[in-house]
């Protein structure tokens, strides 16, 4: 569970069918920490003894790309484009009740504990928000002079 279940989610949003050459070229590209080419990504589907066509991982990602799953960068100075999973911007908040300063926090820890509940409760969570209450740096050292 975990990340293929992501991905369904991500292809399904988009009503995409969750066929296994879309996620298998998904998980390459989460597998891989950098931006991959078309040739890379068909030389390690293969590898992994995916049978897949060159054609085919082109067009899958043509409609990943169209479907703002995946970024596609083009190089022009080698003619070549490489491919990233996008990632959304998710982040949580800590909020200070006395100025109100937001200060986003990017990390989350939450994303296995969210698949622990997925498995506990049968419940397919989409989407979930944490924002901590308190005193900013300012504002707390403001307090303790008092
Ligand atoms: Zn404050
Ligand atoms: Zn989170």
């Amino acid at each position: 569970m975990g990340v293929k279940n992501r991905y369904s989610k991500m292809l399904k949003r988009e009503n995409l069918r969750n066929t296994s050459h879309r996620q298998s070229i998904l998980e390459v590209m989460e597998a891989s920490r950098e931006p991959v080419s078309a040739e890379t990504l068909y030389l390690t589907l293969r590898g992994k003894g995916i049978s897949i066509s060159m054609s085919t991982v082109y067009r899958a990602l043509d409609v990943l790309v169209e479907r703002n799953i995946i970024a596609k960068t083009d190089f022009t100075d080698n003619n070549r484009s490489l491919f990233e999973i996008k990632r959304e911007e998710h982040r949580h908040h800590l909020v200070c009740v006395k100025c109100k300063k937001i200060i986003p926090v990017t990390e989350c820890p939450f994303h296995e504990y969210a698949s622990a509940l997925e498995e506990r409760f049968g419940f397919s969570i989409t989407s979930h928000k944490l924002e901590m209450f308190g005193y900013c740096r300012k504002c707390s050292k403001d307090s303790d002079e008092k």
